[in-house]
């Protein structure tokens, strides 16, 4: 089995009062086998000098639709609801669909995310997506959104029985494929999209198969609003009344809350993911981030798809969550970037159930992302000021290295295990076959 040394990085601790520690990594197949904070002799590896660097776990996206990267830049200013008009008539044939994913995930990687939480929201090819994300070797957390109930003149529908049947067949087939790399989730797309039913049956698949759940909620405010109409209720008591909230539950946006909403999701352990850039553009509003960790919430991070983001740069979402922090509370404490390292982490990590994933760690899996900081706008000749240089300065083009699942994937501008250079070559061709592309 192939052993790596990744020597003389800056390794990323947690600790508070000793944020990072120089030593060598010591990678065994797709594991940490060990750390070394000193010399030590050892034989039979491949050695990676890494000095200049800090070695942090890798990003976890923790909501997104890379598929959606064809789409970036043809639907802007747009509020959510105009938007979602839009995002809905956008549809790729398969092999467009291979390639916008693909091109999402190169820059995932590219920028340190070493998973995505990928629901797939244009259901034409989800084999193409997940086919795209397997081939891009990203560790991905999939899931097929349904729909069954008519939200908007565009939302795809199908019958209760067919998404239900979709879902099947899509968790049989994926559930811990590629060595493990690929695990599923169930997604009923979200509660202004889906009936009852559909969120019962949803539960029910969960329990069955023994895997997670991932929902847009309380996204829009109007969306929100419209919903408390249907149901005479919030959006968050209803997923509660229908078992959907759990510890295996990730929620992406979950803006509009009360707070017994809130004490609903942390009372059930679901998990929040924030997608500030989305959020922001669409002029969705807030999460209240501070508000939900106070009451011992998990809470993570997001890119979103690009059609609405423009961008699936973790670290432009790490630093943007803590500045909506700041000034939404009025607090310059709010979100320290201790905080926000840990939900662009182990909190990724968590909402997305996977286990030994999100800290550098022996028995952990290597998913570990080398920042260069030997750069202007990184380098202080004070290291206590490295970790919040890292969060407020960094950007995701800083990334120097990025390992996952054992496997460089990325190193110095060139991706070592499959062609990237194709997508761009590619190109005009496949604008000729995107559908629909009359309508942007
Ligand atoms: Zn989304």
């Amino acid at each position: 089995m192939l052993m790596i040394l990744f020597k003389d990085a800056l390794i990323f601790t947690f600790d508070e009062n000793k944020p990072f520690k120089s030593g060598n990594i010591l990678v065994k197949g797709d594991v940490i086998e060990h750390i070394y904070f000193e010399d030590k002799k050892i034989n039979g590896y491949k050695e990676i000098n890494c000095s200049g660097t800090v070695a942090l776990p890798g990003f976890v996206d923790a909501h997104t639709h890379l598929i959606q990267s064809f789409g970036r830049g043809l639907m802007e200013n747009m509020s959510l609801t105009q938007w979602l008009e839009h995002i809905w008539q956008y549809s790729l044939d398969p092999e467009s669909s291979y390639y916008s994913t693909l091109l999402g995930a190169i820059e995932a990687i590219r920028t340190g995310t070493t998973t995505v939480c990928e629901m797939i929201t244009e259901c034409t090819a989800p084999d193409k997506v997940v086919q795209a994300i397997k081939n891009s070797y990203l560790r991905g957390v999939v899931s097929l959104a349904v729909s069954d109930f008519q939200e908007g003149e565009h939302t795809p529908l199908v019958s209760t029985d067919k998404a239900a049947e979709r879902t099947k067949s899509f968790i049989e087939k994926y559930h811990n494929s590629s060595e493990g790399r690929i695990t599923t989730k169930i997604s009923p797309v979200g509660l202004p999209a889906v009936t009852i039913e559909l969120l019962k049956i949803s539960k029910s698949l969960a329990d069955r198969y023994n895997v997670g759940l991932h929902l847009h909620a309380c996204e829009g405010k109007i969306q929100t609003e419209r919903s408390k109409e249907r149901f005479k209720k919030s959006e968050i008591e209803v997923l509660y009344e229908n078992g959907i909230l759990q510890e295996n539950t990730q929620l992406a946006h979950v803006i509009w809350v009360t707070k017994e909403d809130m004490l609903l999701l942390s009372k059930t352990k679901t998990s929040v993911v924030q997608c500030p850039s989305s959020n922001i553009k669409l002029i969705d509003g807030i999460t209240p981030i501070s508000d939900m960790m106070d009451i011992g919430i998990n809470v993570a991070l997001g890119c979103d798809g690009a059609a609405s983001s423009s961008s699936y740069d973790m670290l432009i979402e790490g630093r943007l969550s803590s500045f909506l922090q700041k000034l939404d509370k009025q607090n310059a404490d709010a979100l320290s970037p201790m905080q926000v390292m840990k939900m662009l982490t182990i909190n990724g990590a968590k909402a997305a159930n996977l286990k030994n994933v999100g800290i550098i760690k022996p028995g952990w899996k290597a998913d570990i992302v080398f920042i260069d900081i030997d750069q202007p706008h990184i380098y202080s000749p004070n290291p206590n000021a490295l970790l919040a240089n890292i969060i407020f300065s960094a950007k995701g083009s800083d990334v120097k290295m990025t390992v996952i699942n054992g496997n460089i994937v990325y190193k110095d501008g060139e991706f070592l295990l499959f062609d990237a250079k194709e997508i761009f070559r590619r190109g005009e061709e496949l604008l000729e076959k995107t559908t629909n592309k009359s309508s942007f």
